[in-house]
């Protein structure tokens, strides 16, 4: 909590030791505490008018808490990656009934506090990716000019929205009258279209020949059954770079009418997950796109891999798509190396798991999450478990995310490696007064912990349950009793989860 003088942060969030805890906990208290810092700008030296304005500080404070851990790790994908926000804050954004981000009955104070985990995305993850479509409209060294302006200008105030788009638009082009360079409209006129109504576009893209197609709007329904009609259009920023100059460009949709659009080579539109919508390409296209992940994934930048993966199986789910157009386009997998693809990917195998697990089609499954999760473990197994990862990228957490799904599909060398794992620990860590949180006994790495335990409980015997249950009941470090608890939970015999 951003308490002026006095940032409080939860016991359990605030806790961090080298080689006890994964270092995902490290990254995730600097972002905290990055969070809590720059409230102290965005809500504390400048205060919001009136609680309709609330997705100014959490938006601000989401996106710079991103750039404070990036600055610490000296990394900068963090504020590159757009995938996870995305992914979080439309799935929120598309449930019927979602508020916009300012405005709206939630507005009242009294009523913050019933925000549901669907609203907070909206708050905190949709209000961050509007102020990066705002730094990209008017370029990254003119919004953080405005910025400083903006907080010098309502030092110890209050301010809302509007007073941070003036100063933004007259810092861009003060001679424009009020309108971004070049268009009749103002930056006030394409934001309201994103932040006082809620849910997001779907982009239909058609191919007309070659690079050009033909780009139009509409709501986008994720139950079309429940769709009512609705006039509902935002006017949307297509950001792509000049072919010849690379420079950034933006190209505006602003109403329902298709209009030509020029590709310039790319195979997806908006290719840096930029603006904040889903897009829907015709099947040819789709095509297209699943042969070139094949011969090279690298062609089509991350953050769209892993959109490509989210839009087609969102619109799967309720049969606006064939599942098979977004299986398709997971074929290249095997190859993949950064982490938001295979986490968007796993989040939705998750999803299927237990729903294919024990029915006829579940050794199909199995087969071919093997052959994609399989292969990669493979790859990570061979440069060994233990291995530090460079933290100039996220192959950590590809691998956290990759051993934690061949070890629950049952892929062989995981189950292998875990019971190897597990009997090393049961013999070196037999004592009763030794802890698994004691470094000294247990060699596993932290981040491997209650994947080794979890896999080697479900596939061990009873005294392997009884050896966790028994250091369970003794660990003091809560980190560690959570891992081995997971442990427990994957036992077979059901007598013993009565415990
Ligand atoms: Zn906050």
């Amino acid at each position: 909590m951003e308490n002026w003088g006095l940032i409080t942060i939860r016991q359990r969030d605030g806790l961090y030791k080298d080689g006890l805890f994964p270092i995902i906990q490290k990254h995730n208290l600097q972002e905290i505490i990055a969070h809590e810092v720059s409230h102290q700008w965005f809500g504390n030296l400048v205060t919001m008018k009136w609680w309709s304005d609330l997705w100014l500080n959490e938006g601000f404070a989401t996106l710079i808490s991103l750039k404070g851990v990036d600055f610490l790790e000296n990394t900068t994908w963090r504020y590159d990656d757009r995938a996870e926000s995305q992914c979080f804050a439309l799935r929120s954004d598309q449930t019927n009934g979602m508020i916009p981000i300012s405005g709206g009955e939630y507005s009242n104070p009294g009523r913050y506090t019933e925000l549901t985990s669907h609203m907070n995305h909206i708050i905190y993850k949709k209000s961050s990716i509007i102020i990066r479509m705002i730094e990209r409209i008017i370029e990254e060294d003119t919004f953080k000019k405005g910025l400083r302006r903006f907080l010098n200008s309502f030092l110890y105030k209050n301010a809302d929205h509007e007073d941070l788009f003036n100063v933004l638009v007259y810092v861009h082009d003060s001679s424009a009258g009020g309108h971004l360079s070049g268009q009749n409209f103002s930056l006030s006129d394409v934001m309201d279209t994103w932040i006082r109504q809620p849910h997001f576009p779907l982009v239909h893209v058609n191919r007309k020949e070659g690079s050009i197609v033909t780009i139009r709007q509409e709501k986008y329904e994720h139950v079309p059954y429940l769709a009512r009609a609705n006039e509902q259009v935002w006017k949307i920023p297509i950001f792509y770079d000049d072919p010849v100059s690379a420079k950034h460009k933006v190209f505006w949709l602003t109403d329902k009418q298709p209009q030509v659009f020029d590709m310039a080579g790319q195979y997806v539109v908006d290719p840096h997950q930029l603006t904040y919508m889903r897009i829907r390409y015709d099947i040819e296209m789709y095509s297209d796109i699943t042969m070139a992940l094949l011969h090279d994934y690298r062609v089509i930048p991350t953050n769209s891999r892993s959109r490509l993966i989210d839009d087609t199986f969102s619109m799967a789910e309720h049969g606006q798509m064939s599942y098979k157009v977004a299986f398709n386009v997971t074929m290249y997998m095997s190859k993949e190396t950064e982490y938001r693809p295979l986490q968007t990917f796993s989040a939705y195998m998750d999803y299927f798991l237990p729903r294919m697990y024990g029915l006829e089609f579940w050794s199909e499954y199995q087969e071919y999450l093997s052959l994609i999760i399989g292969k990669l473990f493979d790859q990570f197994n061979a440069q060994g478990l233990d291995a530090d990862m460079d933290i100039q990228n996220d192959l950590f957490s590809t691998r956290d995310i990759v051993v934690l799904r061949a070890c629950i599909i049952d892929y062989e060398p995981c189950i292998q490696m875990a019971n190897e794992r597990f009997q090393e620990v049961r013999r070196n860590c037999s004592g009763k007064s030794q802890l698994l949180s004691g470094s000294d006994c247990n060699k596993i790495p932290y981040y491997l912990r209650p994947y080794v335990y979890s896999a080697a409980v479900k596939h061990g015997t009873e005294a392997d349950f009884d050896f966790l249950f028994e250091k369970w009941n003794m660990e003091h470090y809560m980190m560690e009793r959570d891992s081995i608890f997971n442990g427990l939970c994957s036992t077979r015999f059901r007598e013993k989860s009565d415990l």
